[in-house]
């Protein structure tokens, strides 16, 4: 195989490697705003900056690979998820996208509130100063200890998950003297449309009390039943990544349902329904979210009408967009190392992070793209897949996307939409150092949660 000094890889024209791969953009120059966050753009050189600042500066001073969040872009989605709900529900951040003790400050002042799912959490919402009274606390195996954490803090309810979970916080509370404030998740029997590993409302599996066979009903009788506990409402989260509003559709019908069964019942209108998060994003250009008012505008007029022709009284809503608020803000930026070249297949372009600092393709086959953003280039463009530096086949970051055929070692290049699950998933594999999230506002640039180091590694190591 011959090879120039800057191999040009194969052409999509010229080869038909299994795949899914969009035509290559017109300009491989141009940033999609769809998947880019708001204040990324190139500069007159044609470097990408964002926040104002260009991103060979930041490579330079926060070293790579590093997740660079756009602050105002985070903002402008929490405010556009406040507005659109309104004063009448509540949007709580789901924390397991990406929490720090900057994020549950922004989300403070934004007016959202903040779902957690372990001890560690919870501490971070509560040593930023999140009021425990806007923290849901959530998960299918709270432990007694991050019950009676969560119950000690005062948190504004905790989301109940099985029948002896019911008993244990129940149990919990008596002993601590409060009345702890409640929601019963259900399943619903909807499958959102997305990866079968992240959908998660079908009943054959671990979360929730399923409404078929009258379980959640019977669950219901239960938690009513036990005076430690108030029982405010239902909440269902039917899966990830979700563009389709029917799965909602349905799901929020079956909740509607359940509580007229209540009604009829206990002569209870259980005050609350909490439809959970799930809402996509765009990681490619093929990919259209709904925006934050045309979702609360569906959810809203689908409530309403149910509790309507049911008779009921319309709960207060909640939602809990995770992915949806972080997700676009981030982008990771990685070094080219190694550019390799496969005759009739593609092109392999190796950086200096992968499944280590995003574990999104190997886990769920996730798409993502990718640009050269420290400089521009009118090269051809080039199929290629972006992979990692981890003894792993599967390390994969990008499966199928073009670059310039130009692309080489020392190149920095850019994956949008990396702020939900990424850094929240990274692992040390290999000893990876996991990487800075930097946010980025008006020109400064502020570490947020640093680097890792190798004495961070060794600390643990006890030898
Ligand atoms: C994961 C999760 C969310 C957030 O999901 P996104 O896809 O990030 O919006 C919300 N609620 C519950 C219960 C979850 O488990």
């Amino acid at each position: 195989m011959s090879r120039s000094a800057h191999p040009a890889g194969p052409r999509h024209a010229d080869v038909l490697p299994e795949g899914h791969y969009t035509a290559p953009a017109d300009d491989l120059n141009s940033l999609d705003p769809k998947v880019w966050a708001q204040t990324v753009g190139r500069d007159a050189d044609g470097v990408v900056t964002v926040g104002g600042i260009k991103v060979t500066q930041l490579a330079e001073e926060f070293g790579t690979p590093a997740y660079f969040l756009d602050e105002d872009d985070f903002r402008a989605r929490c405010h556009a998820w406040r507005g659109a709900f309104g004063a009448d529900a509540d949007v709580f951040y789901a924390g397991k996208a990406f929490l720090s003790r900057a994020v549950v400050r922004w989300l403070h002042e934004e007016g959202l509130n903040l779902d957690v799912c372990s001890g560690g959490e919870l501490a971070t919402a509560l040593a930023a100063g999140m009021p425990a009274d806007r923290i849901a606390f959530h998960g299918n195996n709270k432990t007694e200890d991050e019950i009676e954490r969560a119950v000690g803090a005062g948190v504004g309810r905790i989301v109940l998950d099985s029948f002896q979970e019911i008993v244990r916080v129940a149990h919990i509370a008596d002993r601590l003297g409060v009345r702890q404030r409640v929601q019963i998740r259900v399943t619903v029997g909807v499958e959102a449309h997305t990866h079968e590993f992240i959908a998660t409302a079908h009943e054959d599996q671990k979360f929730g009390i399923a409404l078929a066979g009258g379980q959640a009903a019977e669950a219901v009788r239960r938690a009513l039943r036990l005076d430690g506990l108030e029982l405010i409402g239902v909440h269902s989260h039917i899966g990830s990544q979700i563009f389709d509003m029917a799965g909602f559709e349905v799901s929020a019908r079956r909740v509607v349902q359940l509580l007229a069964e209540v009604r009829d019942e206990h002569g209870v209108e259980l005050p609350e329904i909490d439809l959970g998060g799930g809402l996509g994003i765009a990681y490619t250009s093929e990919d259209d979210p709904r925006e934050p008012h045309e979702i609360a505008k569906a959810l809203g007029e689908i409530v309403t009408r149910e509790c309507e022709a049911a008779n009921l009284r319309t709960p207060r809503i909640s939602v809990e967009p995770g992915r949806a608020i972080v997700g676009p803000t981030a982008f990771t930026l990685y070094e080219v190392g190694t550019v390799k070249p496969l005759e009739g297949l593609r092109t392999y372009v190796s950086v200096d992070g992968g499944m280590s600092d995003n574990i999104r393709t190997a886990l769920y086959d996730a798409e993502y793209s990718v640009a050269l953003v420290s400089r521009t280039s009118d090269a051809e463009p080039m199929l290629v897949r972006v992979v990692g530096k981890h003894c792993e086949s599967g390390d994969i970051v990008v499966k199928d996307a073009f670059l310039p055929a130009d692309l080489a070692p020392g190149d920095l290049i850019a994956v949008p939409a990396t702020g939900a699950y990424c850094r929240s998933m990274a692992s040390n594999y290999n000893h990876a150092l996991r990487p800075p999230v930097v946010a980025v506002r008006d020109g400064q640039a502020r570490v947020i949660v640093r680097r890792e180091t190798e004495e961070d590694l060794l600390r643990l190591d006890v030898g």
